[in-house]
């Protein structure tokens, strides 16, 4: 018999405990991974709660009663990836269903919206979502949903959770937030009033990139329920091993989270000072739009930031100069990645959405790791500058 210790402590002392059970039989400090596909029932019309890997696991059970924990929701699912986290649960919607989405959106999210779900009959609305005559003005009697990215990747746009949520709750609306660039260590949507909150896990809860998966996870037992049902109906579930490599790297977060937000804080403020940088997108930066909101409704910021250059001519030679700092496409490791989210991430965002929100050819989106955070400064001067010198030699030809 396995007892889960139910103390209600500090969330640095929960992650540090994900799967720590009180094991009689090995005293094992750490949940094992149950490879198992199918389990024994114990009589006709008996089960030990477990009867078939899709619908429940043994592993993966740990990590999603870890995640509803860490969340302050009371369900929690995980996925095999995060487009599996975001499929499943838009699976909640069907034909003639409105939700009104973020304007500066992940580009898979756009992506399975615009070319899956509307095979299904369901539409989606571009809006900022702190533009409150913006949400009213696409808002019909068929939307089910606001769905929330803050800050937004890449442009780190903050929405205020909690006064979307109370408008959206006064019109029978669903608030889902996708809580990726926080994670629940910085941020707890459910306590600002979302339903839902979804994550691509492959960023910052397993945070080495070396695992894939997603999470979601629901307040109240009708979402609750409709969610388990969809999880395992659809079936892109998270395997056994791969819910033990999450449960490992999540252990980690907190003291992942404070030295990413410590040396991004560091950098920005260094490439606003720096002549070949026009703007940095950066919510930890008091000129930030969004800095108040972010101050009240997190207790932190991310490590990911976005700086436009002043000549996109720069780009090109600077992602091949860089040493330390990996040009490639994710975020949320403990290694150091720069995006150029125009060609990459956001490839799949119409032109014209792009020209709205700025990711344009001049803008780069940096996921700061936990590196010295001086070598990755000396990284990035030796890469900008030897851009420039490019540049201008070629300008001199
Ligand atoms: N949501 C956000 C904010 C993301 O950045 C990503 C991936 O980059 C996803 C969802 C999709 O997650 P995954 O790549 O784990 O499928």
């Amino acid at each position: 018999m396995i007892e889960r210790n139910e103390e209600n402590y500090r969330i640095e002392s929960q992650l540090a405990q994900i799967g720590s059970v009180h094991e009689p039989k090995t005293g094992a400090i750490n949940f094992p991974i149950y490879q198992a596909t199918a389990f024994r029932h114990p009589r006709l019309g008996q089960s030990t709660g477990f009867d078939y890997i899709r619908t429940k696991s043994p592993t993966r059970s740990v990590l999603e009663e870890a995640a509803a924990g860490l969340e302050q929701g009371d369900a929690g699912f995980a996925c095999s990836s995060g487009m599996a986290a975001l499929q499943t649960l838009f699976a909640m919607f069907g034909q003639g269903d409105h939700l009104i989405v973020s304007l500066d959106l992940y580009g898979g999210t756009y992506r399975l919206l615009e070319r899956i779900m509307s095979r299904f009959g369901v539409t989606a609305s571009y809006v900022d979502t702190n533009d409150f005559d913006a949400l009213e003005s696409v808002r019909t009697p068929r939307t089910k949903a606001v769905f929330i990215e803050t800050p937004t990747n890449p442009l780190m746009m903050i929405t205020d959770i909690e006064k979307v949520a109370s408008w959206a709750k006064v019109h029978g609306i669903l608030t889902i937030v996708d809580n990726t660039l926080l994670t629940p260590f910085f941020q707890r949507p459910i306590e600002l009033g979302a339903d839902i909150v979804v994550h691509s896990a492959t960023k910052y809860l397993g945070g080495h990139n070396d695992v894939l998966a997603g999470l979601i996870v629901t307040k109240g037992k009708q979402l609750s329920e409709e969610i388990a049902f969809l999880h395992n109906s659809i079936g892109a579930v998270l395997s056994p091993s791969d819910s033990y490599q999450l449960m490992r790297g999540m252990k980690t977060l907190a003291l992942r989270m404070e030295r990413h937000q410590y040396n991004a804080i560091r950098i920005a403020n260094w490439l606003l000072e720096h002549p070949a940088i026009d703007t940095v997108y950066y919510p930890a930066l008091e000129q930030h739009p969004g800095y108040e909101i972010q101050r009240r409704q997190s207790t932190g910021n991310t490590g990911i930031f976005s700086f436009r250059l002043k000549n996109a001519a720069y780009v090109e030679p600077i992602l091949r100069h860089l040493k330390l700092i990996a040009f490639a496409e994710s975020l949320g490791g403990v290694e150091s990645l720069m995006t150029y989210p125009a060609v990459q991430t956001h490839a799949d965002i119409p032109q014209e959405i792009r020209d709205q929100i700025g990711v344009d050819d001049r803008l780069l989106r940096f996921s700061v790791g936990i590196e010295h955070v001086e070598d990755l400064i000396a990284d990035l001067e030796q890469a900008i500058q030897a851009a420039r010198v490019e540049v201008e030699d070629k300008g001199h030809e």
